[in-house]
């Protein structure tokens, strides 16, 4: 199971939709059950399908590892969501970058931007060794691609926005160059969901997702998703969801077919939220720099407005704060709304210190070079009401600036979210 030694051929574009992202969220892989008429599908818990003679399984299902009428059915709704022709589910975003790394050949290159997901860099950095895959970084790929390019390289790997700071890559820049060599790129667009941005429509080849955040929504599944347009890939990457055996339960599929209903609902709240709320802090004395990639201020805004749907700028923003770590850490104690935890992409609004904890395993320099100061706090907006998220946020900020000295600080080291 390699990936081809050719030039990337565009493989054949999905149909083009004929309806808009929110019928297809509620419509796409949600058939009526043929016998009861059943709107909502049930969800079928069998492990394993009767068959009426040897090899001839009574309808298409024969074991629920390789396939099950749940897992199915939310694939086709992702797939449609992601212009796709396929989609491949699995049991997490980093089960998802697993098995996408392991269809790689021994001996591959793989280059990725610097501030990747820190379980996606965890992977590159202490499996993908094991079977002789070597990850380069760069913390400007549309500008080092070229120079970073060797014989081996067979996949390039892009998360935009990216997390912490938000930055943007121009996937249609990078993609140019990548399938001049034959290299395949992977966009993981967790951050921003299928309904924000829809990074095969730009020339990825692969769209990752983990659908624990947007896609389910509800911060209560663990999940993930691959889509992508070739059927060499859905062979290969198909195989690998079997074999390697990764995959979602079917009530796990179930519950993000239900959450990925109203994607689009929620996506638009937590955009509104997230631009009030930028505006707010931009406009605050306590806040030194606000990252969010739908302020026209944001030196990248030309490319959110070609890559994003209607130049929105998605939930997720974060702000450097007056006052250092110390400050940063009350203010995430002093909001009542928005919860002091890990994630992001549900319905409720979180917080979060990036340099304590989610990106509290990489080195202080390497951290800052990238961005992540110890005042800088991330936020991810929820579908609560946009007055009550802002007004929160505004007393939360007077309280961190002039509050007391924090003894107990939040747990260090995790890199989770
Ligand atoms: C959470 C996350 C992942 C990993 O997904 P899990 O479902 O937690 O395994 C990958 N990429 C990004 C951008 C994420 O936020």
């Amino acid at each position: 199971m390699t990936f081809s030694e050719h030039p990337i051929e565009t493989p054949p574009r999905a149909p083009s939709p004929v309806h808009g992202f929110g019928t297809l969220a509620v419509h796409a892989g949600s058939p009526h059950d043929p016998v009861t008429g059943a709107v909502i599908e049930s969800i079928s818990l069998s492990t394993t399908f009767a068959q009426k003679g040897v090899g001839q399984p009574v309808g298409i299902y024969e074991y629920s590892r390789s396939a099950n009428p749940n897992r199915d059915n939310f694939e086709k709704a992702v797939a449609a969501l992601e212009h796709a022709r396929y989609a491949l589910a699995f049991s997490s975003g980093s089960a998802t970058t697993a098995n996408i790394l392991q269809s790689l050949a021994q001996g591959s290159h793989v280059i990725s931007v610097s501030d990747v997901y820190g379980g996606t860099h965890r992977y590159f950095t202490k499996v993908a060794l094991t079977h002789d895959v070597k990850v380069t970084f760069t913390p400007s790929m549309e500008i080092d691609i070229t120079d970073l390019i060797r014989p081996e390289t067979k996949l390039i790997w892009i998360e935009t926005p990216s997390n912490p700071t938000l930055r943007l890559v121009d996937i249609r820049k990078v993609a140019s160059i990548a399938h001049d060599h034959g290299i395949l790129v992977v966009v993981d667009n967790t951050f921003l969901s299928p309904y924000v941005q829809n990074p095969l429509d730009h020339g990825a080849d692969i769209v990752v997702h983990s659908v624990t955040k947007y896609i389910n929504g509800h911060s209560d599944v663990v999940m993930g998703v691959a889509a992508f347009n070739s059927p060499e890939l859905f062979d290969r990457l198909s195989f690998l969801q079997n074999a390697i055996g990764a995959v979602p339960s079917a009530f796990d599929s179930w519950l993000a077919h239900r959450g990925l209903k109203t994607l689009h609902l929620r996506a638009r709240e937590a955009t509104k939220n997230a631009t009030a709320l930028a505006h707010a802090l931009e406009s605050s004395p306590h806040v030194i720099s606000v990252n969010y990639p739908g302020l026209p201020s944001n030196p990248q805004y030309s490319i959110t407005l070609k890559q994003h749907r209607d130049g929105m700028g998605g939930g997720m923003l974060s702000f450097r704060i007056r006052g250092g770590h110390e400050a940063a850490e009350r203010f995430c104690q002093a909001t009542r709304i928005f919860t002091l935890a890990e994630s992001l992409g549900g319905v409720e609004s979180l917080v979060e210190v990036p340099a304590a904890m989610t990106h509290g395993g990489i080195p202080q320099d390497q951290r800052e070079a990238a961005g992540v100061y110890d005042d800088l706090v991330r936020v991810s907006c929820g579908i609560e009401d946009e007055a009550d998220l802002t007004a929160d946020v505004l007393q939360a900020l007077e309280k961190a600036v002039v509050g007391p000295k924090i003894k107990n600080g939040v747990a260090n080291g995790n890199d989770h979210a």
